[in-house]
């Protein structure tokens, strides 16, 4: 067992198992009446403060949670836009890197400066990324003094705005690598790093991904203000999420577990669709990673995947590790009869294709005159798909702002998304990064020289 703030630091725990918390915190009925109306920063530090324990003060947690989300472009932060009869958007893309990563990120960069400058220590941050990731990342921590952050990109293979997001930040505790190699080269370097672990204690490295606690904790938030400001707790409010991780749709299970009642979580896959035939046969096998129009979620390994398991064994590890091993040894595990018929309950699936992603994009410009980008495309389709009754209103979450992603919206409707200004004005910037071989001693050498 370990508090708030080494969890918060640990990111994973020395086992190479995830942290989970001992017990749900409740929040109760008449709590979640009481967040209606309330800013977003409000209720984030209310639904939060159960988790945080005695490690932050009260007023210095309130203070950090506000400046998180004071440079959001919407003063809603999150706000809701409906889309048809009882059918909202949950647009999650107004923080600095237009994804809904930074609703966690531009928190966790402030907590843990804050946690390691009272401890007169400083971390170094290791990110591999496919696009997204890198560039909330970097956001959360630039200019932060007790942080440096390296973020390892495949060379060639992010877009160029997702690139432009991470090189033009000119802070010099930011650093760029494009390794001469893929995604899956880049995250099997950031895990021989953390494997070593002289290299690790040396270098104090840290991890910012989706298998920090604390990351999961603050996408809890935007399910209660959703859902209250659509009349929880009176009325239960259904979710459709597009996921890959297994993170944001855990938040909203999470939410679930700590009171917000919930009428469906529904898990939305693009072709990559191993968490969409667990929930339909409760066996977890993995496949091939194909390339779709939505790359945040081309993920066959779920991290936070794990944390379901855990919570279905009731706290069993052994039971859960022996799954996990079957995972790596084995390609797949399966879970038991009970535990796929818990699962069946809190959860629907669906898997959305290509064509499909396309089609949902160009019926909500048709429709709606919206433009929505990929991945919320496949959100808005496997939620009119699985969506069980018309009483319960069902939030779509929106989690990228289409100029994110112009290509496929273009080629779903011959409209090219006008890109917000700060977008804009990074095509211009000057890029700062360093060409690394795919090799281990020379990524090492290069953080060694730097940290
Ligand atoms: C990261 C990401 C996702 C998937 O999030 P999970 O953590 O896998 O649930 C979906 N959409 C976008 C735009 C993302 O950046």
């Amino acid at each position: 067992m370990l508090d708030f703030e080494g969890v918060l630091l640990a990111g994973l725990a020395e086992d190479g198992g995830l942290y989970v918390p001992e017990t749900w915190p409740q929040i109760s009925t008449r709590d979640i009446a009481a967040m209606a109306g309330r800013p977003y920063a409000e209720v984030a530090a209310r639904v939060m403060r159960p988790f945080i324990g005695a490690a932050l003060e009260a007023d210095a947690f309130t203070e950090i949670v506000r400046e998180s989300y004071a440079g959001f472009a919407h003063r809603a932060v999150a706000p809701l836009r409906q889309l048809g009869d009882g059918e909202w958007l949950l647009e999650l893309f107004h923080g600095p890197t237009f994804a809904f990563k930074d609703l966690a990120l531009q928190l966790l960069g402030r907590l843990f400066d804050h946690v390691l400058a009272k401890r007169k220590a400083a971390l170094t941050i290791v990110v591999a990324t496919s696009g997204d990731t890198g560039s909330a990342a970097i956001e959360a921590c630039r200019g932060r003094g007790a942080l440096r952050i390296f973020v390892l990109h495949p060379k060639g293979r992010v877009s160029e705005v997702q690139r432009r997001q991470m090189t033009t930040v000119a802070e010099d505790n930011v650093h760029n690598l494009a390794i001469e190699g893929t995604f899956d080269d880049c995250q099997a370097l950031v895990k021989a790093m953390f494997d070593d672990a002289d290299f690790r204690r040396k270098h104090r490295l840290s991890a910012m991904n989706s298998m920090n606690w604390a990351r999961v904790m603050a996408q809890t938030v935007y399910y209660f203000s959703a859902a209250v400001a659509l009349g929880a707790p009176a009325r239960k409010v259904a979710f459709s999420v597009p996921t890959g991780n297994f993170g944001d749709v855990y938040a909203g299970y999470a939410a679930a577990r700590m009171g917000l009642p919930i009428a469906q979580l529904i898990v939305a896959t693009n072709r990559n669709d191993i968490l969409a035939r667990f929930f339909e046969n409760g066996e977890y096998r993995l496949a091939p990673v194909a390339p779709t129009m939505s790359p945040s979620m081309d993920i066959q390994i779920s991290s936070n995947f794990e944390r379901l398991l855990f919570d279905l064994y009731d706290g069993d590890a052994k039971e859960v590790r022996k799954r996990m091993g079957d995972l790596h040894a084995k390609d797949g595990f399966e879970v038991g009869h009970n535990q796929f018929k818990a699962v069946r309950a809190a959860f629907d699936a669906a898997s959305v294709d290509e064509e499909s992603t396309l089609a949902a994009i160009a019926s909500e410009w048709r429709d709606a005159g919206l433009l929505v980008d990929p991945h919320t495309a496949v959100g808005i389709a496997a939620g009119r798909a699985r969506r069980k009754s018309e009483s319960a209103p069902l939030v779509c979450l929106a989690t990228a702002h289409p100029a994110k992603f112009p290509d496929a919206v273009e080629r779903a409707t011959g409209q090219r998304p006008e890109p917000p200004r700060a977008l804009a004005e990074i095509m211009a910037r000057e890029e700062r990064y360093e060409v690394l071989p795919n090799d281990l001693a020379s990524v090492q050498s290069y953080l060694a020289a730097r940290c």
